[in-house]
């Protein structure tokens, strides 16, 4: 046998043109492997419900092909996919209870009553969800319905699972512990998974890799750190990392050339010695980091953020701002990442 591996899923040069003309998905090409975790993440309207919804069969493939396992699955239905949906509102039927709701996809797809209860149990002791199979949904909090809603999934044994902002109903810190589960179930599972979300964070903590879309194009695919130390373009820069990247005045290249900094990769220091000057507007102090707002020359706003509670200049205080070299990331007028600016000159 030779080397050469079947990607999992396949996206060849997928687009999406909605009745009206919205150009909503533009020509996406991936290569998914087996067991990746791949997160499609960017703004609301970016097009990542549409991809996803795409490779489940829930939406015409307008051009392009997706292949799961090898086949092309243009022409599926849903069913016919291989692929199993966890959805955004967990979609339970809620007059059935845990166990029948985890069975309903089995008995459709004819299973055996023997099987179907291997499975069921199987998948309930994995998911902590043994005592409660009797249980309707309405009687478990927020946490297990969306576990009953993965083990709807599971018990399908499919290729992949495809997970459309699943978190998003969920308060604040439920969603931190479900996006832990669902992290450690997926590893343990092994199962292929495409994981729509807006939220950076998310994205960041459970991606191996991920695609940040922005109008409807992938901007960049990657390995979660490597796309926040070497952003491709302005938009990711902006978009992955919390406070967002700074964008300062280029004080050393063409002015068509933007000059980007991460927040922790920002020093102050006296007025002149910087790269450039502003004035402090407002310091946070967060504990175990304090973010310190600036008002830049260009009247933009610049922040800054330092570990602990480091003793800072005060309110309206005029400081320069600097960032080792390595720091400096820089953008062309297109928005693309530009790897040495002096080789960009200006028209004259
Ligand atoms: P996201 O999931 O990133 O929020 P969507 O994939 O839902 O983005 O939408 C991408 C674009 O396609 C948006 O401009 C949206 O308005 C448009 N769109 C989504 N669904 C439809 C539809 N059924 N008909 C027409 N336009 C749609």
């Amino acid at each position: 046998m030779s080397g050469w591996q079947l990607a999992e899923i396949s996206l060849q040069s997928v687009c999406k043109t909605y009745l009206g003309g919205i150009q909503a998905v533009r020509d996406i090409s991936v290569e998914i492997d087996d067991g990746e975790f791949i997160v499609l993440v960017g703004p609301s309207g970016c097009g990542k419900s549409t991809l996803l919804r795409m490779i489940a069969g829930l939406e015409l493939i307008t051009e392009g092909d997706v292949f799961i396992k090898g086949n092309r699955v243009n022409d599926l239905e849903p069913a016919d996919r291989d692929i199993a949906m966890v959805f955004q509102n967990y979609a339970l039927y809620p007059h059935m209870s845990v166990y029948g709701n985890m069975a309903y996809g089995l008995k459709i797809a004819g299973l055996s009553k023997a099987e179907i209860d291997e499975r069921v149990q199987k998948t309930a002791s994995m998911l902590e969800l043994d005592g409660m199979l009797e249980r309707k949904p309405r009687q478990l909090s927020g946490g297990q319905r969306q576990r009953v809603a993965m083990g709807r999934a599971i018990v399908r044994e499919p290729a992949a699972f495809l997970f459309d902002e699943p978190l998003s109903n969920l308060d604040a810190k439920l969603r931190v512990q479900m996006r832990i589960e669902i992290k450690s179930l997926q590893r343990s599972l092994g199962i292929t998974s495409l994981y729509v979300t807006h939220d950076q964070v998310e994205a960041m903590t459970l991606a191996d890799r991920m695609i940040v879309m922005n109008n409807g194009q992938a901007e960049q695919i990657g390995r979660p750190l490597d796309v926040y130390e070497q952003p491709a373009s302005r938009f990711v820069a902006g978009f992955i990392g919390s406070p967002p990247m700074n964008f300062l005045p280029n004080p050393r290249g063409p002015s068509n050339i933007a000059l980007g900094i991460r927040p922790e990769h920002l020093t102050i220091t006296a007025p002149d010695d910087g790269l450039v000057t502003g004035t402090i507007t407002m310091i946070e102090p967060l504990g175990a980091e304090t973010l310190t707002y600036l008002r830049l020359p260009d009247a933009t706003m610049a922040i800054v953020r330092t570990e602990g509670e480091k003793p800072l200049p005060a309110l309206g205080d005029q400081v320069g701002l600097t960032a080792e070299p390595r720091y400096h990331h820089y953008f062309g007028e297109d928005g693309r990442r530009v790897s040495d600016p002096s080789s960009h000159h200006q028209p004259s």
